[in-house]
C-alpha cells in the first residue's frame, strides 16, 4: 500500500511551520519565541480529573471580559491558543479551492500554513512596501476573499498599522471579515480594537495568554467577535478544547492581582527594550533595528547567518528570518535585563574577535 497516495495533496506537499521549539538548540538564553522571561507558579485548585472539563469555562469568560473592560462574555470563544483560533476561522468561513485569505508579509506564518492545510488560496499584499490602503482599487482585489489577517503589532517587524488604516479598511469591506491578531497588544496601551467589535460586525479580534501573560506552556487564546460569528465557530471547535488544569490556571491568572502583575512585567520588558535598542546601536555590524512596540526586535545584521550561528554556539538562541522579505534579519525576543545583557556582551565580543 502506498500511503503517499492516500494522503491529501495539501498535506503531502506541505512545508510545516517551524516552531521555535522544533528547531531546538541548547543553551540558557532563549530569545527565539517571544515568550516571557518571568513567571508565576500555581497550585491546582482542582485535583480530580475523572470528569471532562467545561467546554467553555464560565469563570474564564467572565474574568476575561472583565479584563477587556466590558461585559461582552457572550462574544468570546476560548481556544487552544490563538493558533487554533486561526484554523477555526479558516475552516468556518473558507471554501477549499475557491476562497482566499489575504495577509501582509512579512508577518506571522500560521495564516499561510493554516490556509494551505485547508486548501485555501493565499493572496499576499505587501503594504509594508507600498502603503496602499487608500487607493481605490485596493478593495477591488477582494473578490473571493473571505478573511483578511492583520497582525497588530506585527510579528516579526514589531510595528503597528495605524488606527486610521484599520477603520478605513473596516468601513470599506464588503463580504470580507477583518481579523486583527492582537497577540502582543498588551505591550502597547490604548491600541486594542476589541471594543470596536460592538460597532463592526465584520471585525474579529484574536488574543492569547502566551505572550504578556507569560503562559505559553498552557495553550490558551481567545476570539472576540460578533455573537453570530462566535456561534458558528462554536459549532466546529473540539468538544473540550481546554483541559481542566489549563482552565484552573488561566482562571487564576485573570484575577485582578495577577493582571496587575502582568502589567508590571510588561513595563519591565518595555523598559528592557529601550535599553536593549540603545546597546544594539553601539554594535557596528548592526545595520538597522526596526521600530518595535512589542517584546521583540527585528535586527538587520551585516552577516546575520554567522551571527545566528555564533550566538547559537554560545547558548543564546534567537530566531533567524527565512522569509525573502527579511534577508539578513534576526528576531530577538526582549528578555530579562540579565538576558539582554548576556546577548549584548556576546555581540560585543564578536565585534572584538572579528
Ligand atoms: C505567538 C503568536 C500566536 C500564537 O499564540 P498561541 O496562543 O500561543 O497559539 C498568534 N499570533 C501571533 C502574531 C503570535 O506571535
Amino acid at each position: 500500500m502506498d500511503i503517499k497516495k492516500l494522503v491529501r495533496s495539501e498535506v503531502l506537499n506541505l512545508i510545516p511551520y517551524e516552531s521555535a521549539r522544533k528547531i531546538g538548540g541548547m543553551g540558557d538564553v532563549w530569545l527565539n519565541a517571544n515568550e516571557s522571561p518571568y513567571y508565576l507558579t500555581f497550585n491546582l485548585s482542582n485535583k480530580k480529573f475523572n470528569r471532562y472539563p467545561e467546554p467553555q469555562s464560565k469563570t474564564i469568560l467572565l474574568n476575561y471580559s472583565k479584563y477587556l473592560g466590558h461585559n461582552i462574555n457572550s462574544k468570546i470563544l476560548i481556544t487552544r491558543g490563538a493558533d487554533e483560533a486561526i484554523d477555526l476561522l479558516i475552516r468556518t468561513f473558507c471554501i477549499p479551492n475557491k476562497d482566499m485569505i489575504i495577509y501582509f508579509p512579512p508577518t506571522y506564518g500560521m495564516y499561510h500554513i493554516s490556509a494551505l492545510i485547508s486548501g485555501i488560496k493565499n493572496k499576499i499584499i505587501n503594504i509594508y512596501k507600498n502603503n496602499n490602503f487608500y487607493v481605490d482599487n485596493f478593495f477591488k482585489q477582494f473578490k473571493n476573499v473571505k478573511l483578511i489577517f492583520i497582525c497588530r503589532p506585527n510579528n516579526p517587524t514589531g510595528d503597528i498599522i495605524s488606527q486610521e488604516s484599520i477603520i478605513y479598511i473596516l468601513q470599506n469591506l464588503n463580504n470580507t471579515l477583518l481579523i486583527i491578531d492582537e497577540a502582543y497588544i498588551e505591550f502597547i496601551l490604548n491600541e486594542s480594537f476589541v471594543l470596536y467589535v460592538k460597532k463592526y460586525i465584520n471585525l474579529i479580534i484574536l488574543r492569547t495568554m502566551s505572550k504578556a501573560f507569560a503562559l505559553a506552556g498552557l495553550r490558551c487564546g481567545f476570539i472576540i467577535a460578533d455573537k453570530l460569528i462566535i456561534q458558528f465557530l462554536s459549532k466546529i471547535i473540539a468538544p473540550y478544547p481546554l483541559s481542566t488544569p489549563v482552565i484552573d490556571i488561566v482562571s487564576q491568572s485573570l484575577i485582578k492581582k495577577n493582571v496587575v502583575l502582568m502589567y508590571t512585567r510588561v513595563i519591565e520588558i518595555n523598559s528592557n527594550r529601550i535599553w536593549f535598542i540603545y546597546m544594539l546601536r553601539s554594535i557596528n555590524y548592526v545595520i538597522k533595528i526596526f521600530d518595535s512596540v512589542a517584546n521583540y526586535l527585528l535586527v538587520y545584521f551585516e552577516f546575520s547567518e554567522k551571527i545566528f550561528r555564533y550566538l547559537w554556539d554560545n547558548g543564546i538562541i534567537v530566531r533567524n528570518q527565512k522569509s525573502n522579505y527579511l534577508k539578513n534579519c534576526i528576531r530577538i525576543t526582549v528578555g530579562s535585563k540579565l538576558e539582554c545583557l548576556k546577548i549584548i556582551m556576546k555581540l560585543k565580543e564578536y565585534n572584538f574577535i572579528k
